[in-house]
């Protein structure tokens, strides 16, 4: 494969515009894989970055987002033998520093050193460049072999994958013969549906406030879907199951009458998993949450190589990431996959931008 020199790269140049450039092609180091991207899914992070810069963002004009893509590899740095050239492969977003205290134990997507690559940070597409352009560098370890029959569009959502993965391994993931209520009917909330049978759920709620994407739930596993505009999620619950609650309840809609409902939701002793990240103060009634002897649980990214867990999956056919991507453009009309991811327009549920097509759907 013949790499060319320089490549179509989305640059972000001021708070929420970006354009596309022609930049030079990233040359990988001993340690990194070039990968010639073939999908990149937008992201609300995205969204949140390109608004307000995060901690350790490259300036403008410099700095290239996209954390979720695949594609193939084009080039390895001399050290690598783990994957050849031609290999397909998925990837994650953090690789940390290997030298914070976070790190050193595998909190690599909590390092302390977030942003400081001069101590070798890299999260790419949050604080090193990432992958809405036709290559971009990863270190090996950030990598994964995926086979060939999983479509690129379906790989770029590994990392989606991942961080569900790595929720349910952070609150125990026992959940065999328990009730499970998701709130949020986006890509976590899907994805988390699916995990949550996989691993013996008795009854999946899904609680959200798209008729369609609440279907798509339902075909992806979950027992029971629930408009919240129509019910309360609260009083849904307690009658459902005597007034006492659920074993575990899944915040994945970042809203807030979905952070107060996920407190409230679980039974004495219930656990509460926050996935995403919520924006500003909610009101939580923490009252209930001690009284009833809770425990809530964060996670922020797809830590302890939950990625590999997830490839494993896909390689299986456990899960269905290929339901989630309901839209594709070319590289030219990022500003178009934006807008549909932002307005959720014509049941966007993940859009993904192809570097190497002309057009898209
Ligand atoms: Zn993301
Ligand atoms: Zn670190």
């Amino acid at each position: 494969m013949t790499v060319p020199k320089t490549m179509a790269a989305a640059v972000l140049v001021g708070p929420e515009t970006i354009e596309v450039r022609e930049v030079k092609t990233p040359a990988p180091g001993p340690e990194d894989v070039l990968i010639r991207v073939e999908s990149c899914a937008v992201c609300s992070s995205d969204v949140s970055l390109m608004k307000n810069p995060w901690p350790g963002q490259p300036p403008y004009g410099s700095f290239i987002p996209g954390h979720e893509y695949s594609g193939e590899v084009a080039a390895v740095g001399k050290t690598v033998d783990e994957v050849s050239i031609g290999d397909r492969v998925a990837v994650e977003v953090h690789f940390g520093c290997t030298r914070c205290d976070n790190c050193r134990v595998g909190h690599y997507t909590a390092c302390l050193n977030w942003g400081d690559e001069k101590k070798g940070h890299r999260a790419n597409g949050m604080t090193t460049n990432g992958g809405f352009a036709q290559y971009v560098v990863n270190h090996i370890s950030t990598v994964h072999r995926i086979p060939d029959r999983v479509h690129y569009d379906e790989a770029s959502l590994v990392t989606n994958l991942g961080c569900v993965l790595y929720g349910f391994e952070t609150f125990g993931g026992y959940i065999i013969g328990d009730r499970v209520a998701v709130i949020g009917e986006g890509p976590l909330g899907l994805i988390s549906v699916q995990v949550a049978k996989l691993l013996g759920a008795e009854t999946v709620y899904l609680f959200g406030i798209d008729e369609k994407k609440l279907q798509v739930g339902k075909t992806l596993g979950a027992d029971r879907i629930v408009d919240v505009r129509q019910n309360d999620t609260a009083e849904y619950i307690m009658r459902e199951t005597n007034g006492r609650g659920v074993e575990i309840a899944i915040e994945a809609s970042g809203s807030k009458a979905g952070l107060r409902a996920a407190v409230t939701i679980p039974r004495w002793m219930g656990k509460i998993l926050l996935l995403g990240i919520p924006e500003g103060l909610a009101d939580v009634d923490f009252h209930n949450l001690a009284r009833g002897n809770k425990s809530l649980y964060t996670v922020r990214g797809e830590g302890w190589t939950n990625c590999r867990r997830g490839v494993s999956l896909l390689r299986q056919k456990r899960v269905d990431l290929s339901a989630l991507v309901t839209h594709t453009f070319p590289l030219s009309r990022i500003d178009d996959a934006f807008r549909t991811h932002i307005e959720k327009l014509d049941g966007a549920i993940k859009v993904v931008v192809k570097p190497h097509e002309k057009t898209g759907v």
